[in-house]
């Protein structure tokens, strides 16, 4: 069945989930310095996020696709990132979500096989995930500057 937030098709008795735990046991053993491991959470968390999803879930998962995508950030230094957000209580703003969440998802990344091959997949999916968001920049970077983040 197509996922309706994604449009992945995970094969017959999976689901999208399904195929997210099992890219995140990949991703959390590899114990990789870059951490690409936050990569897939950011890109699945924004291309599964609903009208009933938490601003802060959206936003920090926004943040990390923004600060990969166009500052070139590590996995590790958006973790940092988002633990200093977190230790401010505040409101985020409200973000769209686009009808069309990207060309790549969770089911094309595990297509590639473990190692490289599936670590440039990953950075791809972030990528090309952030492009179909990158309706939201002047609000991601309007957060980052009211925090310090970035100038
Ligand atoms: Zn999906």
């Amino acid at each position: 069945m197509v996922c309706e937030y994604c449009g992945a098709t995970p094969p017959s008795g999976k689901s999208c989930r399904d195929l997210y735990d099992n890219l995140a046991f990949y991703t959390l053993s590899t114990g990789d310095d870059f951490f690409i491991h936050q990569l897939i959470v950011d890109a699945y968390g924004v291309q599964h996020a609903h009208g009933g999803s938490k601003p802060i879930a959206v936003a920090f998962a926004l943040i990390g696709l923004y600060l990969f995508a166009q500052m070139h950030y590590t996995g590790r230094e958006v973790q940092r990132v988002h633990m200093r957000l977190g230790e401010q209580k505040q409101d985020y703003p409200a973000f769209m979500l686009p009808k069309s969440r990207g060309p790549i998802t969770a089911a094309h990344v595990l297509e590639a096989p473990e190692g490289l091959e599936r670590d440039r997949r990953i950075k791809e999916w972030a990528k090309s995930t952030w492009e179909a968001f990158i309706g939201n920049q002047p609000q991601v970077v309007e957060v980052l500057i009211k925090n310090n983040i970035i100038k």
